[in-house]
């Protein structure tokens, strides 16, 4: 590896000084140089990696010297964070360097208003047992739709390829569904199982989730919401700044009976003809699977459009 310019500058007036000022002894002092830009700049919510650093003393470059890296760095919270470079000799430090590390936010695109009488499905908790037979009634119709998934499902993560390679999107509900209390407890937890979510994602599509919806629903989000001195708005930025949206529902056609007639009774009967419509289902609930094909039909023939929810479209808050 080059040492780069002004540093070279750097060594060779330290090696003369060395030479000609022996006492100094400026000769022997290591030197930690960090490669990369300063400050770092790292979009929000991707895993930092280090842009790493090279060891120098007198005699050149010292390969695989032992240097310590510490400093807190959140990449889901966009800021300005240090790390702190130490190359030990024992309990002593003999050299040391510090970096700023930029976690940028990410850019959103423009929301754009969807037309009236578009559809979008969401399949909330998969994938699952069930997962296969919704895309095969969806590609059955050349419907797109959306999929809020629960990420540590291991068994059916195989899923999440095709669901991207038939034109749906690959939403995140969470990672781990169990337990309420202990996701929204602050944002350290939240964000931590948002982010374990996305590394699914990333991992099985190699591309991530821009759309999110809280498990529960945004109401059930407001205990979240609640810990953060802005509230809901604070939430709904830093979600932004992770270059996502969230998406709750304005149309819940799952029975209470849960049963398939009352699905589709519910949804064939809206007050009002479906201008915007985001609608919940499980593909986790078999009753409503089963309701899916005579629900599309319905709304083909009455000339409704469907569509793939992504962060383009307007979002829908229950809880702010
Ligand atoms: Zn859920």
């Amino acid at each position: 590896m080059k040492l780069s310019k002004p540093l070279s500058l750097l060594f060779a007036a330290a090696l003369l000084f060395g030479l000609f000022a022996p006492c100094a002894r400026a000769e022997s002092a290591p030197v930690i140089a960090l490669l990369g830009p300063d400050p770092c700049c790292w979009p929000c919510g991707v895993p930092f990696e280090e842009p790493g650093f090279q060891v120098w003393d007198a005699d050149g470059l010292r390969e695989g010297a032992d240097v310590r890296v510490e400093g807190e760095l959140t990449v889901w919270r966009a800021g300005d964070y240090t790390l702190r470079y130490e190359l030990c000799d024992g309990e002593r430090v003999t050299a040391s360097a510090e970096r700023t590390v930029r976690i940028v936010p990410q850019t959103l695109p423009e929301i754009i208003a969807p037309p009236k009488g578009t559809i979008c499905l969401s399949f909330d908790d998969g994938p699952c047992e069930d997962t296969a037979e919704v895309l095969d009634i969806l590609a059955k119709y050349g419907v797109k739709a959306c999929f809020f998934i629960i990420a540590n499902q291991t068994r059916y993560l195989d899923l999440l390829p095709r669901i991207v390679a038939e034109g749906h999107t690959l939403g995140i509900h969470c990672y781990d569904h169990r337990s309420y209390g202990m996701l929204y407890r602050d944002a350290e937890h939240y964000f931590a199982d948002l982010m374990q979510a996305q590394a699914i994602v990333r991992e099985y599509t190699g591309q991530s989730a821009h759309v999110v919806r809280f498990p529960g629903g945004g109401r059930t989000a407001g205990f979240l919401a609640g810990t953060l001195p802005g509230g809901y708005d604070e939430l709904y930025a830093m979600l932004a700044d992770l270059g996502m949206r969230e998406y709750d529902w304005n149309v819940q056609p799952e029975s209470a009976e849960k049963t398939v007639e009352g699905t589709i009774v519910s949804f064939t009967h809206p007050h009002e003809p479906y201008e915007y419509a985001v609608v919940l289902q499980h593909d986790t609930r078999r009753f409503s699977v089963k309701a899916l094909e005579r629900m599309i039909q319905w709304a083909l023939d009455e000339g409704y459009t469907f569509a793939a929810l992504d962060e383009t479209f307007p979002e829908i808050h229950l809880g702010a």
